[in-house]
């Protein structure tokens, strides 16, 4: 066997498409056999797949941007997956699913090959900690490569600590990175778990200026419309734009607080379980971990805690064992208490777009150019669709799109929207507040 897609292939021959129900990893694949074309995601989605199929033929590419310049027909619909908004004829494979397109008749079957745990298990402290440490460690190994030390992106928050901590168990030498701005930082933090590990350790600060003005490239390679999780990629995305040096496999602690509901600050354990069912129910096509965030900069991201089967493992514990003794992950920090400092384990989340300072630059930028405070989420949705529109819509190059410009504009509709009164408002004209934009839609009956 000579790599991963001659492995899937076998599988392919062996299994059919049960072949993707069977394989744990971060992939989009595509194989033709005959008149059919199968196209899989892995069951994260993690690497998102679009397709825009017509008669007798199917394009397809991991980025929606490829696929909106192709032209042609409008193709045929797919009622099984979701259209990407403004994209005609443009649509996302789902997570954990395999398409199955039949090119002569254009008919398409959806089979699903994973989908997140509904029901939850109760088991002791010791064996939850126990089977959490294994499972973990299993996924950071598989995940370090081997052509020198692996790279972790450190915060110093639990979740890239426990990756960090495996990692350097694993590999014997560690690198780590950590990131801030000139407005805020975590580097005293990421600087214990580093030097406790012996890591080589590198602090990187940037402008909040730079980072704002990667905010077209973060839209064009995560091909998301979600203000929230633009703001969470941002400083990741900035952070891989400027490492230096060859080219790198990067391991996260991204997404740890999903299945563990880590960003749910109380105590009651059944809406600390809905958070849980919610997150799991709607985290497709967010876009989340896409590989473009960094591979636009050469650089391969892995992310252990949604490795198919620590999530799995993750989603299923009852969630007395998440939150419990008044700590949040707490079966994280458990597993993790043997192999980080104590101040480590104990730590209270901070979300990078926290810890950079990012939101509060987002904000400012905007208030700076007249939006009142409370706009500032509406318009912070406006910006990121007027992004998304110019560089993956219309093919701009993210280097020749300006934020300022953007925000200026943005701003200036809003002044506009509040002087005209809504009678004398042309029909269709958007509200000022309006509904927040769904990246992707269902795609509606017989579309
Ligand atoms: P953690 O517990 O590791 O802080 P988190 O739950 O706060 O994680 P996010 O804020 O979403 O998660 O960040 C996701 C991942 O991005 C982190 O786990 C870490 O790998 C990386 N990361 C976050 N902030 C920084 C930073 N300032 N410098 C370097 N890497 C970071
Ligand atoms: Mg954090």
């Amino acid at each position: 066997m000579t790599g991963d897609a001659d492995l899937l292939l076998q599988l392919f021959h062996r299994y059919g498409i049960h072949a993707f129900r069977l394989v744990n990893g971060r992939y989009a694949a595509t194989v033709a056999t005959g008149q059919c074309v199968y196209l899989a995601t892995d069951h994260a989605g993690s690497v998102p797949l679009y397709i825009r199929p017509g008669r007798g033929e199917v394009f397809a590419s991991t980025e929606a941007k490829t696929l909106a310049r192709h032209g042609g027909p409008m193709g045929l619909p797919v009622p099984s997956a979701r259209r990407v908004r403004r994209l005609a004829g443009v649509y996302q494979v789902p997570a954990g699913t395999v398409l199955a397109i039949d090119l002569k008749t254009g008919t398409t079957d959806a089979h699903r090959t994973w989908a997140p745990a509904l029901s939850r298990r109760i088991v002791d402290e010791d064996e939850a900690v126990q089977s959490l440490r294994e499972v973990l460690d299993t996924a950071v190994r598989s995940r370090l490569g081997q052509d020198g030390p692996p790279l972790v992106v450190l915060s110093g928050g639990i979740d890239s600590s426990g990756v960090a901590a495996l990692a350097h168990r694993a590999a014997g030498a560690l690198d780590t990175v950590s990131m801030g701005t000139e407005t805020s930082d975590e580097f005293p933090q990421a600087r214990v778990v580093a030097e406790h590990l012996g890591s080589h350790h590198r602090e990187l600060t940037l402008q909040t200026s730079d980072l704002l003005a990667r905010l077209p490239h973060t839209i064009w390679a995560a091909e998301s419309l979600d203000p929230d999780i633009i703001e969470y990629l941002l400083p990741l995305n900035s952070l891989y734009g400027t490492l230096k040096g060859p080219q790198r496999r990067i391991l996260t602690g991204y997404g740890a607080d999903i299945p563990l509901a880590g960003m749910h600050r109380e105590d009651r354990l059944p809406d600390l379980d809905s958070a849980v069912a919610y997150d799991m129910e709607t985290f497709d096509g967010l876009n989340e971990m896409s590989p473009v965030l960094s591979t636009m900069y050469g650089h391969w991201t892995t992310h252990p805690y949604w490795d198919r089967e620590v999530l799995d493992h993750l989603v299923s514990l009852e969630a007395g064992l998440k939150r419990r003794y008044g700590r949040d992950k707490w079966v994280l920090r458990a597993a993790m208490a043997e192999l980080l400092p104590h101040e480590t384990v104990t730590r209270p989340k901070l979300g990078v777009h926290e810890g950079s300072g990012t939101t509060s630059a987002f904000s400012l930028i905007l208030t700076e150019h007249g939006v009142p405070e409370e706009s500032v989420p509406s318009a912070k949705r406006q910006v990121v669709q007027e992004l998304f529109d110019r560089t993956v819509v219309n093919g701009e190059h993210p280097d020749h799109v300006s934020t300022w410009d953007v925000v200026g504009e943005v701003a200036d509709q809003l002044k506009e929207r509040r002087t005209v009164p809504s009678a004398r408002r042309p029909v269709g004209s958007p509200q000022l507040h309006a509904a927040p934009a769904p990246g992707l839609q269902p795609a509606p009956e017989g579309d």
